[in-house]
C-alpha cells in the first residue's frame, strides 16, 4: 500500500522504500521534474512513511500517524508552499522548529515545495542545517529547476530526479480513477505529454475542450474551402489569441494524426482518438505529402510567434499556405 496513488516514478520509489527498509533515509532530498509529475505526493508519502508507527511497509496509511499526515496536520512534518518568494525570515523559522526535538515519535520531516523561490538570502541561511541538521530530522526540498539553486544546496541533498510518466500509465490511472472513458483517456494521456498533473488539469479545463473542437472544425473548414471563407477563420484566432501557441500544437496534433492514421491505417498512435470519424473522413481527401507540407508551415508560423512578424499577417498567411496546399492536385 506505499506510496500509492502515484503515477510512475517507479525508480524513485524503489530507491526510497529501499532506504526506508534498511533505514538510509537521507537527512536532505532534493526532487527534482516538472510540475505535475508527483513530486509533493511522493514527498509527503516519505514524510508519512518516517512517521508512521508500523513496522513493515511504510507508510501503512492506516495508522493514527498516517492518518494526521493525510489530514495535513501531523505536528512533526511541515511543508512550505512556497507560492511566493521564500525569505530568509521563513527560512530561520524553519531553522528554529527543527532544532526542537519531536514530541510526537521519533522523527520530523520538512517539505520545502518550489526550493528555488528561496531567494539567496534563504539558501544561504539553510544551508548549515542542511549540512548537519540533527538526526531525526529530514528536509525535502522540491523544485521544477535544480540549477537555479546555489550549488552548495544541490550538493547537499541526495537528488532524485522524477521523469515524465508512460502515457499507458495515464491513461488507466485516467480510466480507473476519474471515470472516463478509454478514448478519451488515450487524448488526454497523449496531450499530457507524460505528466499526470497536466493531464488531470486538463480533463478538467473546459476552455480546452473548446479550443480543441474549435481547431478540429478549423481543420474541417479548410477542407475544399473557397479563399473568402478561409479568411473568415481568423476570427477564431482573434478570440483565442492569448492561446495562440496552444491553438498551433492542437493543429499540429490533428495534422499528425491525419499522417499517423494514413500512414499505419490504425488508431493505436493516435491524439485525438476520440474524433475516429473525422479523422476517417479527412484522411480521404488527403495525401501524405499535403499533410506533411501543412504540418510544415503550421510549424513556421508557431515560430514567427516568436519573431515580429505582426500576428494578423501571420494567421494569414498560414492560412492561405494550407489552403494552397489543399487545392492544389
Ligand atoms: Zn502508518
Amino acid at each position: 500500500m506505499a506510496f500509492k496513488g502515484i503515477v510512475g516514478q517507479e525508480k524513485a520509489i524503489e530507491s526510497l522504500k529501499r532506504a526506508l527498509e534498511h533505514d538510509q533515509v537521507a537527512h536532505a532530498y532534493l526532487f527534482e521534474g516538472a510540475e505535475g509529475l508527483g513530486k509533493k505526493a511522493i514527498a509527503l508519502e516519505l514524510a508519512s512513511a518516517l512517521v508512521c508507527n508500523s513496522n513493515k511497509d511504510r507508510p501503512c496509511g492506516k495508522c493514527s500517524s498516517c492518518v494526521k499526515v493525510s489530514s495535513g496536520n501531523h505536528p512533526e512534518i511541515k511543508v512550505i508552499e512556497g507560492k511566493g518568494t521564500i525569505k530568509v525570515d521563513e527560512i530561520r523559522e524553519l531553522i528554529k522548529d527543527i532544532q526542537l526535538k519531536p514530541y510526537e515519535g521519533t522523527r520530523k520531516a520538512y517539505i520545502i515545495c518550489n526550493a528555488d523561490k528561496m531567494n539567496i538570502q534563504a539558501q544561504n541561511a539553510l544551508l548549515k542545517t542542511l549540512e548537519e541538521p540533527p538526526l531525526y530530522v529530514t528536509l525535502i526540498l522540491l523544485t521544477t529547476k535544480g540549477n537555479s539553486l546555489l550549488p552548495t544546496i544541490v550538493s547537499r541533498c541526495q537528488t532524485i530526479k522524477l521523469n515524465p510518466v508512460r502515457l499507458e500509465d495515464i491513461k488507466s490511472y485516467l480510466i480507473n480513477n476519474k471515470n472516463i472513458d478509454m478514448e478519451k483517456a488515450q487524448m488526454l494521456a497523449a496531450f499530457s505529454g507524460g505528466i499526470v498533473g497536466r493531464a488531470i488539469e486538463l480533463l478538467d479545463n473546459p476552455d480546452f475542450h473548446q479550443r480543441r473542437e474549435g481547431v478540429i472544425k478549423l481543420c474541417n473548414n479548410l477542407m475544399g474551402t473557397k479563399l473568402l471563407i478561409i479568411l473568415d477563420q481568423i476570427s477564431f484566432f482573434e478570440e483565442q489569441r492569448p492561446h495562440t501557441e496552444e491553438i498551433f500544437d492542437l493543429m499540429i496534433s490533428w495534422y499528425r494524426d491525419l499522417m499517423v492514421y494514413k500512414e499505419t491505417g490504425s488508431m493505436d498512435l493516435v491524439i485525438n482518438v476520440d474524433k475516429k470519424e473525422v479523422i476517417d473522413f479527412q484522411v480521404k481527401g488527403i495525401d501524405l505529402g499535403k499533410v506533411r507540407d501543412i504540418i510544415f508551415i503550421i510549424e513556421k508560423a508557431k515560430n514567427n510567434l516568436k519573431s515580429n512578424v505582426q500576428f494578423h499577417l501571420n494567421i494569414e498567411v498560414m492560412l492561405l499556405n494550407i489552403q494552397e496546399v489543399l487545392s492544389k492536385w
